[in-house]
């Protein structure tokens, strides 16, 4: 299964340069008040394509950027590498990375990133070697890899404060609905109900 294996910051909110590797099975954040575990999570929801800053905590996108000693730095960027071992992401490199960069004028891009095997020459022995290679990307095609392993910034696979409050309060029916959405069974209902149509 396709899975959330690091967590790259540069000056995002309250990281300078963070690299958090993420080990199989459960995680947890656990830190003091204002040490940043909130804004990891903020971090993960912005290269998922988040389109509204306040729901990340910022009144602009390019407050995301670290500010300190009265100074912002120039841009803000995350990536997220997910284990592509299966698959299951349409990208042919076991490591994918996907990152989403704010500039302080506003400007928001995405990039794929992958591992691809190159051949080195060094005299006459050629070598192979793994090389991240790094592309443009429209936030599109993201959402379209993501979608592939079910991850979805507004879905509810992210929980968010306050949302459980917002399921347990919700009709037995919504709540059906929301499980369906997380197992996947939605899509499957809507190409059925696409299909009756036709
Ligand atoms: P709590 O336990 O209270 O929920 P937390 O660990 O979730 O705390 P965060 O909300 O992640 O904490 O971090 C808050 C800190 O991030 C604050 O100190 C805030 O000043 C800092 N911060 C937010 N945006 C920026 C920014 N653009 N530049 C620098 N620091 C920032
Ligand atoms: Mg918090």
């Amino acid at each position: 299964m396709a899975s959330l294996s690091e967590i790259h910051m540069k000056n995002f909110k309250s990281f300078k340069n963070a690299k958090l590797k993420i080990q199989n099975g459960f995680t947890a954040i656990l830190g003091p008040n204002g040490s940043g575990k909130s804004n990891t999570i903020d971090g993960i929801c912005f290269v998922l394509g988040k389109t509204s800053a306040k729901s990340l905590r910022a009144g602009k996108f390019n407050q995301l950027i670290t500010y300190h000693g009265g100074k912002r730095e120039t841009f803000a960027e995350v990536t997220l590498y997910f284990n592509n071992k299966d698959r299951r992401m349409p990208v042919d490199s076991d490591k994918v990375g996907i990152s989403r960069k704010v500039k302080i004028n506003g400007d928001n891009n995405y990039y794929l990133l992958w591992d691809e095997e190159k051949e080195v020459k060094e005299g006459v022995v050629i070598k192979r070697i793994k090389e991240e290679q790094r592309k443009k990307v429209k936030k599109s095609d993201i959402l379209g890899i993501i979608g592939k392993i079910s991850l979805n910034a507004d879905g509810f696979n992210i929980i968010l404060q306050g949302d459980l409050i917002k399921i347990i309060d919700t009709t037995p029916n919504e709540r059906r609905k929301i499980i369906d959405e997380i197992s996947g069974v939605a899509e499957f209902d809507e190409k059925g109900e696409k299909a009756t149509k036709e």
